[in-house]
């Protein structure tokens, strides 16, 4: 069965800008695409697994966050790396949804569908969001970076940090991954 990393979007793999739409507003973190080839190569499927409220709160389209999605496929493309699906929750948090974190419900659509051992995946996030989907759904392990909201979080919330492992960035996640799969 194969292996997945799931990784959250804005301020984990690009900078965090309040309900990011443009392209123009993309930053992809330095050294995001070199740590995920590295993870790549080593046999995982990467995955993109993203809330976008701001679609449900109106504040842009679901087409928006589609043109963004596609720019970064492409950037990541250049340099031989491929997400094997993007995962989107457009819901508004007060609105029913099926998988906006921290369900863990994407990641049980990914094991289905591409055969996943969930148990040997891991999660990327800046969020305790992104941390609760990954314990949700039985994850190896899951990983907060620091950039984004992660440092906030680090400082605020340490006591539901126990079971996470809390690192500068995609970067150092990818270097904690390669050194400690079992
Ligand atoms: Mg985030």
């Amino acid at each position: 069965m194969k292996r997945a990393i799931f990784l959250d979007r804005d301020g984990t793999l690009i900078e965090d800008k309040d309900y990011l739409h443009r392209l123009e507003e993309v930053v992809i973190f330095p050294g995001t695409t070199a740590a995920l080839r590295q993870l790549q190569e080593a046999g995982f499927a990467l995955f993109m697994v993203t809330n976008q409220s701001g679609v449900g709160r109106g504040y842009f389209t679901l087409a928006d966050v589609e043109k963004v999605h596609q720019h970064l496929l492409r950037e990541f493309a250049r340099e031989g790396v491929r997400f094997e699906k993007i995962y989107i929750a457009p819901e508004a948090p007060d609105k029913p949804s099926r998988g906006r974190k921290p369900s863990p419900q994407f990641l049980f659509d990914a094991r289905d569908e591409f055969g996943l051992d969930l148990s040997r995946s891991y999660i990327i996030g800046d969020k305790l969001i992104d941390l609760e989907c990954g314990w949700n759904a039985g994850v190896q392990k899951s990983l907060l970076v620091r950039t984004g909201y992660g440092a906030e979080v680090e400082k605020h919330s340490a006591g539901k940090l126990k079971e996470a492992v809390v690192v500068d960035g995609i970067a150092a996640a990818a270097k904690w991954i390669l050194n400690n799969q079992t």
